[in-house]
């Protein structure tokens, strides 16, 4: 069958849009082609290529084979030079470039085409056989070391060995008769590594770098990445193929990057470096420490000026700040790619603020341009960039919670306080969390656990109170009883010094010094106001206490989407009437516990109305299962026993009682309720009183909103909204004030997805609980799926983990169904999602485009959320 797919584009053929195609790399060199750029002609493989790579069976079909010879011919046509003759030698570069730009691929092999005859030529050509040998070592090495996995150190050694014996120390000292002989200890090297000699066909040579640049797309550094920035597999990544030019000519050649603004700041001026008889990898690799680019201006007055012209014109072009490679040879300029740079979150903003200001882009497309998750940084502490840079990592979980943390290792949430009131920063190193832990996790500067995954309680708690957490590392061994763990060989005791990276799920084991978040500047609080004017998604806060809920105001959150209750239990002053109300064996004696625990719960909810100044506030009953709330500790047991009039027997029968084998799917949410409907009239009467007393002083009208957790079936929920009428009415009455008040449903089981018309007749609103729906949905657990989620990326099931990213084509697919059900029945009814995805940019973009009112996250994301909620509107207007 003829070859109808093109998988091989001239430079010329190819522009700026096509980088799907293209690649990011090939689209821009075309691009800078068509504008009349020096750019050295030259081809790019496709990113179909690639794919097609993968589908035969990691094999360069001979159509594709044929046709980048094709192109090959093409070239030296254009050149006038011809591959591996060495009258005349066509010399190419070969460098990845997928569709998003991505560290950790195969980057680049340069001076490709070369031999031992090509060489000879090559030095006569240029009447300069030193350049002509030194870029022959650099072919091998780079070969040697990105194609066929020699490491480069082993040819770095043998170069440190050469400087020695001749008692020199600057490569470009070392003459034509060193490099040859380079060239020769170098290519032993080769073939002593892989047994065959060093492949002198340039045909050959080409082959294997495209292939190698194929590879590199599956390895696990670039696997890795993709995850973090949910770059789907199936993209691919193109290959360039194009003439070389050479910055190692001498002292009138050289190379370097730049950047059209300052990459940490933002500030416009022309950043970058550049070095003189030089290849890039040399300014890459540090060997010889390069000039700021500005003394190119002193250096090379007239290339300088070419260059800050096409800087400019470039910046104006893709109306963004760019990131460049460029290369002098003899006096001549050539550019070898242009890409928008990556920046840091305070440089993002200022330069999005800054092109408005200077006409370049619309308000719009400035709210487009910022990445929302890179907002984190501004909200969290981060380590000082230099000293991380300096210290080894130890171990890696899942990044759970971000910021930076740093302080001494402790085991129990009651060492936590103890230290942290002594005026020690701690880290809570668990092998989970629970509910009982909350007081320690609220001190600590960050959570290590061994277990859970990104929903797991530590992670959820953790991100509601902004604190770091690395949780899911389970190459730690905790040992409770000696309050010590290891990681990586090592032992850490109670009180020694570790620092864990909630960004990254890095964890060191020493001491890194913390810069503070660096909070909102004026470029921020501009960017996120033009985007506050574009979303239709309104977004709120995950927050339990008034501080939290101040924290989400604070941050801009225009309600309060989801308020768990369960936390209110555990302070010490309430959990012992807790543990009474389960330990009870009457309907009196639980009605007696709970009258104890109430106006603490009226106290609470009074706090977040007054810190939400009349917003909406949802607050959901009571969830987990019971005995989360009992001890499980001897000692514990017995004095609380003692407390509560019972024997140690007693209640160990009684938490025995409690033991479920499945407690996520056990006695938990509504089921609770329906079985002790006096907990959800204690939680009505709470939330109703403090509704009543805050809307009696005459600042606002509160409009409680009571929510109904793990709804399965309507007349679940029926059974428990029975409870919450009878009660508020009755409150209200004896109020003698008028109020309205509304009663909904999460939804987070599939079923009530599916019966969400049912549902809808009893529910005012739905708020979807993507955690547990997730969880549900998938069939396997929230707290332990971290602990084979590797497996399945490995495998390429899945390619992120769908605790963070919503499963758009499962879980998605049941949001859909509960959105169109719920509307069916009650067209008005009010929608909303509170799970953990309610933070995370591309599931927000779908709950926009799933037509929901509202997302909910925890109050550290929801500047987040609200520029995800721009852009996803500006994308997808409805
Ligand atoms: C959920 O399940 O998505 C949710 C918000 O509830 P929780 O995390 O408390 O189970
Ligand atoms: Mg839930």
């Amino acid at each position: 069958m003829a070859n109808t797919v093109q998988y091989v584009y001239f430079f010329s053929e190819g522009n700026g849009s096509m980088r799907e195609l293209l690649g990011g790399k090939g689209a821009n060199l075309a691009e800078m082609s068509n504008l009349g750029m020096p750019v050295p002609p030259g081809f790019t493989i496709t990113t179909e290529a690639c794919t097609q790579y993968y589908n035969d069976g990691k094999a360069i079909s001979s159509d594709i084979q044929a046709e980048i010879f094709t192109y090959l011919a093409k070239l030296e046509q254009l050149t006038g030079k011809q591959f591996g003759n060495p009258e005349n030698p066509l010399l190419v570069s070969v460098r990845s470039g997928a569709r998003a730009s991505m560290p950790g691929m195969m980057d680049t092999i340069l001076n490709l085409g070369l031999n031992d005859t090509v060489v000879e030529g090559f030095a006569r050509l240029t009447g300069n056989p030193r350049f002509a040998y030194d870029s022959y070592r650099r072919f091998i090495q780079m070969f040697a070391d990105v194609v066929m996995e020699v490491s480069k150190k082993r040819f770095e050694e043998i170069l440190d060995q050469k400087k020695a014996e001749k008692g020199i120390t600057e490569d470009t000292q070392l003459d034509t008769e060193d490099l040859k002989d380079l060239v020769a200890r170098f290519k032993a090297l080769y073939k002593a590594e892989k047994n065959a000699d060093f492949p002198t066909d340039p045909k050959e040579q080409l082959l294997e770098s495209v292939k190698a640049v194929f590879r590199s797309w599956d390895n696990p550094r670039a696997n890795v990445y993709r995850r973090m920035n949910e770059i789907p597999y199936d993209w691919g990544t193109a290959v360039n193929v194009q003439s070389m030019v050479f910055g190692n000519m001498g002292e009138t050649s050289g190379t370097g990057v730049a950047f059209t603004r300052n990459p940490a700041t933002g500030e416009k001026a022309l950043f970058g470096e550049y070095l003189i008889n030089a290849q890039g990898e040399d300014v890459v690799a540090g060997v010889r420490t390069p000039s700021p680019i500005s003394r190119l201006a002193e250096e090379m007055p007239a290339v300088y000026a070419q260059f800050s012209d096409i800087a400019t014109r470039l910046e104006q072009h893709y109306k963004d700040m760019q990131d460049m490679e460029f290369t002098i040879e003899n006096g001549t300029l050539f550019m070898l790619q242009t890409r928008n740079g990556k920046r840091t979150a305070a440089a993002a903003l200022k330069v999005a603020v800054d092109l408005v200001d200077e006409g370049m882009l619309t308000e719009k497309q400035a709210v487009l341009r910022v990445e929302p998750k890179q907002l984190d940084a501004l909200l969290h502490p981060q380590f000082d960039p230099a000293a991380l840079k300096r210290t080894a990592v130890l171990g890696r979980g899942l990044a759970a919670s971000p910021g930076a943390a740093c302080g001494k290792v402790v085991f129990t949430a009651e060492d936590a306080k103890a230290w942290h009131d002594r005026g020690e920063q701690v880290i809570l190193v668990r092998l989970e969390t629970s509910p009982e832990d909350i007081e320690g996790m609220q001190v600590a500067q960050g959570i290590l656990t061994v277990r859970g995954g990104m929903t797991s309680h530590a992670a959820v708690v953790a991100r509601g109170m902004g604190t770091c957490c690395v949780s899911g590392c389970g190459e730690i061994a905790v040992d409770y009883g000696k309050k010590q763990f290891t990681l990586a060989g090592r032992t850490f005791h109670e009180g020694e010094e570790i620092s864990i990276d909630g960004s990254t799920g890095n964890i060191y084991g020493e001491a890194v010094p913390t810069v503070p978040a660096n909070v909102a500047s004026g470029d921020f609080g501009r960017l996120i106001a033009w985007a506050d004017q574009y979303r239709s998604l309104e977004v709120y806060a995950n927050a339990d206490t008034p501080k939290d809920a101040a924290q989400g105001r604070a941050f801009g959150a225009e309600g309060i989407g989801l308020c768990r209750t369960e936390h209110m239990f555990f302070e010490e002053s309430r959990i012992k009437a807790m543990r009474e109300m389960i330990v009870a064996d009457s309907t009196a004696n639980r009605k007696r516990a709970l009258a104890k625990i109430m106006p603490y719960q009226q106290g609470d909810f009074e706090g977040i109305y007054e810190a939400m100044e009349g917003r909406p506030v949802v607050i959901r009953f009571l969830d987990p299962p019971l005995h989360e709330f009992l001890p499980t500790k001897q000692e514990d047991i017995d004095e609380i026993a003692a407390d509560l009039g019972v024997t140690a027997a007693h209640l160990q029968a009684v938490i025995e009682g409690l033991h479920e084998f499945n407690p996520m799917m056990g006695h938990r949410g509504c089921r609770l309720a329906v079985s002790y409907p006096e907990i959800a009239e204690m939680q009505t009467t709470a939330v109703i009183g403090a509704a009543i007393a805050v809307t009696k002083k005459g600042t606002y009208r509160i409009e409680p909103q009571i929510m109904i957790p793990l709804v399965g079936e309507v007349k679940e929920m029926k059974f428990v909204k029975d409870v919450v009428v009878e009660t508020a009415d009755r409150l209200i009455a004896q109020a003698g004030i008028e109020m309205r008040y509304q009663v909904g449903t999460m939804i987070e089981i599939p079923r009530a997805c599916l019966t969400a018309d049912e549902i809808a007749r009893e529910a005012a609103f739905f708020s979807f609980g993507t955690n547990d729906l997730t969880q549900m949905t998938f069939g396997f657990s929230r707290d332990d799926a971290g602990k084979f989620l590797d497996s399945y990326y490995d495998a390429k099931i899945y390619e992120s983990d769908p605790f963070a990213h919503l499963d758009q084509k499962g879980v998605g697919k049941l949001v859909e169904t509960a959105v169109a059900l719920g509307k069916k029945t009650r067209p008005d009814i009010h929608l909303g999602i509170c799970g953990e995805h309610g933070g995370d940019p591309s599931s927000v973009e779908f709950f926009h485009k799933a037509g929901l009112d509202y997302v909910s996250c925890s109050p550290f994301r929801v500047p987040i959320a609200r520029l995800a909620a721009a852009q996803a509107a500006l994308k997808y207007p409805r």
